[in-house]
Formats: structure tokens, C-alpha cells, sequence
């Protein structure tokens, strides 16, 4: 079940590495430092004659158990952290998907969203061909065992397999003991290439690379086949790339602000968004208070800019997960009060700019700046690094509906309404375009222009309107 929160949720994070060295505890340290990207399910998969793989439900060290990470024996192997954006979330849905076929096995490891998964699924079904869960990964891995069958050349295969896919994906792919990484033809989703000490790695950001004490060496490039080799890497560009369209969510939310994805750093990233949105959207306060820990950096730029004050104005409860997992309203309620609590001594009798990532529901919001009006604020303002989010995401962020946007049908004001704060601004796309530092051409932007990268029933695709018809 997607889990209700007022930020876009999570996908996935992959990893994968062939090495000198055992390598499960390695892909377990990639999975804890990659825990931000999917809190469902984790999983590992080693070869060593064959390839054998465990997962489990919940965070990576719940998930898997330290006397099964130290067992499963191999010097390559991928890895992976769900959060589902397509099929349910159950054991037989983790990942990464492992198949046995004539030629050896296959195992699979996805970040993203198929747009043409239900109807390659249709098809094949009436070939008969059987699936056993309901995720757009199976698809995949079943596609290229299929693939291999008839080529028995993998990375001819590999390319197949991309040219019949449409959406996002960026995937760690072991076929026996060759370990590849594969980036969708519009790179809309990160993954990146690093050095470890006894091998080389992929993952879906580069911050892993540190833990591991290696090194990052560069992004897979949108429509790139990598193979991973002890001693090097091998790349194969497949010409299947026409442009990019890299998510703007990553650099906004979704990635540590310590992660460089495509190029910029997403730390400053969210400073530049911080500085321009108080260029766009200033006020008259005393303070500015970010809502930890996803609208900290936004601010810090905010108070540069502005020059007023910032302040840790709301403690965060660090024991309590990222997620609320509350099905009931009411039981959210709580669960924000759990998680965040107002230092009064620097919110009292205070003008409070509350600097946030973004908004979806707007139900979070609204009850913090109803904190820290208790706390005795004398006016809340609430500022926002990304626009109005108005339309769903169909590449791997849980955003489905329109109806559930605070945006849609309501103008700015009456979202500040809404959330009862004393103004609300959120930056425009152009400048937030302007703080990423890629072209608008360059990134997908259609959660807020509701214009798409990739032809998606029943919507637009980009660059139908002009960039100032949207703010
Ligand atoms: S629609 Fe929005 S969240 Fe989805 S990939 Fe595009 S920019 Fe990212």
C-alpha cells in the first residue's frame, strides 16, 4: 500500500559491484546508505555457482539478517531498496527478482516505472506466458530471459530490452557472474559509476561510493549499458538516447543533499532554490525556520539571500522513520506531533518563515504551522522550493491521482488558506530550472507543467506550452 505523506514518496535505490572480495556486507552498507529511497523491502542477490539471493520486508537491517548477509557467498552481486510505485507491497514483490533459465540465471534490480508494463503484460499473457507478481520488474527480467534464449548474447540482449521498454529505469542486472547497470534512454531516474577497493560499483547515487570508501567516477549516460568488472568498466552506448528528461524531484527532495546526481550537487542545488525563492517570494520576518530535515538546505539559502535570521525553530524526533506509516487522518495528527517539536524560545512572538521542499496534500503542512502558532509565532509564512505539484508522476513517484494535489483547483491563496498560513509562496518553474542549472529540455518537469517527456495516455507531451504560461 503506497503510504499517505505530504511529500512525493520514494521509489527505489539499486546498487550492484563486481569485486576482488566478497561482496554481500558491501551491498548491504550500499542498501543502509540508500535507505532514504525505499523503506518496504530489501534485498541482495550473490553469485557464487549460481546465484542465490535473500530479502526480506522493512529497512535493510530488518530485512535481512546479519548471519544470512555473512553466508551468501560471491564476488559479484546487486542490490536493492522498494518502495512500491507499481505492484503490491509483499515479500513476493521484493527485490532484486532472481530467474533460473537454460543458459544460467538471471537476477534483477529496478528504480522506476514502466509505462508500457500493463500492456506488454497483456500481450504476453495471451501467449501464454505466466507472471508470478503483479511489479513491472518481472516484466523486464522475463523479457531478457526470453531475449537471451534467442541471442544468447547478453548485451545484445540488454539492448533489446531497452528498445521495448518506455518509461524509467534504471537497473542493476546480473546474468550469471557478468554484472551490467542499464539507464533509461531519457536518464530520468540516477545512476552513477564508482570505484571500490577491490572493484568497481553502480548506484543510484553517488554518495554510496563514500561509505564504501571508494570513489565515484561518473553518471551512466541516459541509453547506456554498463558492464562492471573487477579490474574496469566497459561501456556500450545503445543510440537509443534522443535528449534527457533527469527528474527534477531528485534534486528537490528524493536524493541526500550530500549525493551529486547528473552533474550538480544536490546540497547546493537546494541552497540555489532557497535563494531564488526569497528573491520571488520575499517577506518581512524575524526568523526562518526549516521543517527538518527536507526543507533545511532550501532555507539555509532562503536566510542567505534575505539575510534574515535561521533557526533551528522545530526539533525532530530522529527515532521516528522518515514515512508516516498512519492510515487514518487522525492518526497522522499524532504521528506529526510525534515527529516534530517547537522550541519555543525561538519561535515565540516571532514573524516565521516556515521553508519546506513542497507540498502534495498539504495536510502535514497545515498542522505544522498550527504547531508553531501554539508555540506563540506571531505570524506563519510558509515558503516552498518546489512549484505547485498539480499532476501525477508516471515514472517512479508515488504521485497518482490529481485529486489528491492541495493544487489542483485551488489558487495559490487558497492553499495558504487552507493550510492557515499568513502568506504561502512556492518558486516558479523557471526558477527552479535556473537552480538545477540543466536546460528545461534536459529535465522532466511534468508533475508540474502536466507536459511529459514520454507519451503517456491522456496526457500531454512536453513542450506544448511556453515556460511562462505555468507560473
Ligand atoms: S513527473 Fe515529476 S516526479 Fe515524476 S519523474 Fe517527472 S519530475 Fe519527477
Amino acid at each position: 500500500m503506497p503510504v499517505e505523506s505530504d511529500h512525493p514518496q520514494e521509489e527505489c535505490g539499486v546498487f550492484a559491484i563486481a569485486s576482488l572480495s566478497n561482496v554481500s556486507i558491501d551491498i548491504f552498507y550500499a542498501l543502509r546508505v540508500l535507505q532514504h529511497r525505499g523503506q518496504e523491502s530489501a534485498g541482495i542477490a550473490a553469485y557464487s555457482s549460481g546465484i542465490k539471493a535473500i530479502k526480506g520486508m522493512g529497512l535493510a537491517h530488518q530485512a535481512l539478517k546479519p548471519e544470512d548477509i555473512k553466508n551468501l557467498k560471491g564476488e559479484f552481486g546487486i542490490g536493492h531498496v522498494r518502495y512500491s510505485t507499481h505492484g503490491t507491497s509483499n515479500l513476493d514483490n521484493a527485490q532484486p527478482i532472481v530467474v533460473s533459465t537454460n543458459f544460467g540465471d538471471i537476477a534483477l534490480a529496478h528504480n522506476g516505472e514502466l509505462v508500457n508494463a500493463d500492456k506488454i503484460m497483456e500481450e504476453l499473457k495471451k501467449k501464454g506466458w505466466a507472471f508470478i507478481t503483479s511489479s513491472d520488474s518481472e516484466i523486464a527480467v522475463r523479457l531478457l530471459a526470453n531475449d537471451i534464449a534467442n541471442t544468447g548474447d547478453p548485451i545484445r540482449s540488454l539492448r533489446n530490452l531497452m528498445s521495448m521498454l518506455q518509461g524509467s529505469y534504471s537497473m542493476t542486472i546480473m546474468i550469471d557472474n557478468r554484472v551490467f547497470a542499464i539507464r533509461d534512454p531519457l536518464g530520468i531516474r540516477p545512476l552513477c559509476i564508482g570505484k571500490t577497493k577491490f572493484g568497481y560499483a553502480a548506484a543510484s547515487e553517488g554518495v554510496v561510493f563514500d561509505t564504501l570508501g571508494g570513489e565515484f567516477v561518473r553518471d551512466v549516460e541516459p541509453g547506456e549499458i554498463v558492464e562492471l568488472l573487477p579490474s574496469e568498466f566497459k561501456s556500450v552506448k545503445t543510440g537509443l538516447s534522443k535528449g534527457r528528461a533527469h527528474c527534477m524531484f531528485e534534486w528537490v527532495y528524493i536524493a541526500r543533499a550530500d549525493s551529486c546526481i547528473d552533474g550538480r550537487l544536490v546540497y547546493e542545488v537546494r541552497r540555489r532554490i532557497g535563494q531564488r525563492l526569497a528573491q520571488e517570494q520575499p517577506v518581512d520576518a524575524d526568523v526562518v525556520v526549516p521543517i527538518p530535515d527536507s526543507g533545511r538546505s532550501h532555507a539555509i539559502g532562503y536566510s542567505e539571500e534575505s539575510g534574515i535570521r535561521y533557526s533551528e525553530g522545530l526539533m525532530k524526533n530522529r527515532y521516528v522513520e522518515r514515512t508516516f506509516i498512519m492510515p487514518e487522518q487522525s492518526e497522522r495528527t499524532t504521528s506529526v506531533m510525534l515527529k516534530l517539536n517547537p522550541l519555543k524560545s525561538v519561535i515565540k512572538d516571532q514573524r516565521v518563515i516556515l521553508v519546506d521542499d513542497s507540498i502534495v496534500r498539504g495536510t502535514t503542512i497545515r498542522q505544522i504551522v498550527q504547531i508553531v502558532r501554539n508555540a506563540g509565532a506571531k505570524e506563519v509564512h510558509v515558503r516552498i522550493g518546489s512549484p505547485p505539484i498539480r499532476a501525477p508522476c508516471y515514472f517512479g513517484i508515488d504521485m497518482k491521482t490529481r485529486e489528491q494535489f492541495a493544487a489542483t483547483g485551488r489558487t495559490i491563496e487558497q492553499i495558504g488558506k487552507m493550510i492557515t498560513a499568513d502568506s504561502l509562496g512556492y518558486i516558479s518553474v523557471e526558477g527552479l530550472i535556473d537552480a538545477i542549472g540543466h536546460a528545461q529540455g534536459d529535465l522532466c518537469l511534468g508533475c508540474l507543467t502536466e507536459e511529459y517527456p514520454i507519451q503517456v495516455p491522456g496526457e500531454k507531451v512536453r513542450f506544448q506550452k511556453k515556460l511562462d504560461s505555468y507560473v
